[in-house]
């Protein structure tokens, strides 16, 4: 366990030791441009522990094989440590079956395969698929090219100035039309953590699914997708610590086993012959062809180092490491922050009057700050919030009090050079 245990009037409190933790990922060990490379990008891709580089490069060494289909040893040793990785995620999420879990590239592909499996199959004309005003791009363009398709039509939930959903208005719009809720569990550009139990619960007292975008939820929430009664839980490995490529969609059964496979060829079928194909059951039969072996291996060692830290201690620091980011940033005159919800994990997004968030973005980099400036694939965000783009920094818990200050400083030094 990667916490200390720090004795505080008598209680024992969970402390985290963050230059311990450092020690786990060599990425963070270089300097750029001379200065120690300060990672606050972690909203686009985490980086990876060296037991995640150190099992992805055992499964090149000694197991690199194809999966399922083999016979022979090595193809079932990869096919072991791939299901193995598979039932890792089950328990990570608190799937009831390992079979709800389907690996895919990432949440932009779950997405996909959703929209392919379950909307091409139950969404007609004039029905109504629901999103929020704070989606990524991910999660607005499948449904509209299927609303495109179906004549369908898709409905948005507003949020507030501060980047907080209207729960009243999100009720108003669910109706005998609806046949789907897609909605993130935290946003990328704003931080906001949605109250995912409570739209599921509204959302299913009218019969309707929900699927929740993940991306940015499962790298710093605890996830029980039973607790969370969703019906769809996307998640990208490269956010929670694993290699690009690796990625979840999480589904009840009872709709993946109703739902049309989204690709079509080897490993997801049961019988083919010119005439008709009979497709295999779950979860292979939304896993055609060749997988992504060595990334969803990782992604199940990025979950055993997750299992062995403390995560609520965890937790606990980076939501005192935002705290204090946010409190120093807002303090600096002509600094506005964008997304100021009461319940925020991860992200910190800015903009400067006069400065443009790209600017902002490149002087960092020259002092070794890695952050990102765009409208971080949420152009509705940027819109609602009346920017062009934001700065974002996005923290993890390998981040510290002393980078936060350099992030600050930084900004301060950029006030400057514009001044
Ligand atoms: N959804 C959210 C909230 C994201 O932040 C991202 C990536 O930034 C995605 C979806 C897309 O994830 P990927 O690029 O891994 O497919």
């Amino acid at each position: 366990m990667i916490a200390t245990e720090k004795v505080l009037e008598g209680l024992t409190q969970p402390a985290w030791d963050v230059a311990r933790v450092r020690e786990e990922f060599p990425v963070l060990r270089q300097t750029v441009n001379n200065r120690p490379l300060v990672y606050l990008d972690n909203a686009a891709s985490s980086q990876v522990p060296q037991v995640v580089i150190e099992r992805g490069s055992r499964y090149l060494q000694e197991e690199h094989s194809n999966i399922h289909r083999g016979v022979h040893y090595l193809s079932q040793r990869a096919t072991t440590a791939y299901e193995g990785a598979r039932e890792k995620v089950r328990r990570f999420i608190n799937a009831r079956e390992s079979r709800e879990c389907l690996f895919v590239r990432g949440c932009t592909e779950g997405i996909n395969l959703v929209m392919h499996g379950y909307g091409r199959k139950f969404v007609g004309a004039g029905d109504e698929i629901v999103v929020s005003a704070m989606e990524h791009h991910a999660n607005i363009v499948p449904w509209q090219m299927l609303c495109e398709e179906k004549g369908a039509r898709l409905r948005v939930i507003p949020m507030n100035d501060a980047g907080e959903l209207l729960l009243d208005e999100y009720e108003a719009l669910l109706n005998e039309r609806t046949k789907l809720v897609a909605v993130m569990h935290v946003s990328n550009a704003l931080g906001t953590i949605n109250p995912i139990k409570e739209m599921t619960s509204r959302a299913h007292k009218q019969g309707i699914p929900l699927l929740v975008d993940g991306a940015q939820g499962a790298p710093h929430l605890p996830i029980d997708v039973q607790d969370l009664d969703c019906d769809f839980y996307v998640i990208s490995g490269h956010k929670m610590f694993a290699p690009t490529g690796s990625g979840v969609v999480y589904g009840k059964a009872e709709w993946l086993e109703r739902m049309n496979p989204f690709l079509g060829g080897g490993d997801m079928i049961r019988t083919v012959t010119f005439e008709k194909t009979t497709y295999a059951g779950l979860p292979n039969k939304f896993e055609a062809g060749t997988p992504a072996i060595a990334s969803q291996i990782g992604l199940g060692a990025a979950i055993d180092f997750l299992n062995g830290i403390d995560r609520e201690a965890a937790h606990a620091y980076e939501q005192e490491l935002l705290a204090y980011a946010t409190e120093k940033l807002s303090a600096i005159e002509g600094v506005r922050l964008i997304g100021t919800a009461r319940e925020k994990t991860g992200v910190l997004a800015f903009v400067i009057d006069e400065i443009h968030p790209h600017d902002v973005g490149t002087i960092l980099d020259q002092e070794g700050i890695a952050i990102r400036a765009g409208h971080h694939c949420a152009q509705p965000v940027m819109k609602r919030m009346n920017v062009p783009a934001t700065a974002r920094a996005s923290f993890a818990f390998y981040n510290t009090k002393a980078e936060a200050d350099a992030l600050v400083n930084a900004v301060q030094k950029v006030i400057e050079v514009f001044s």
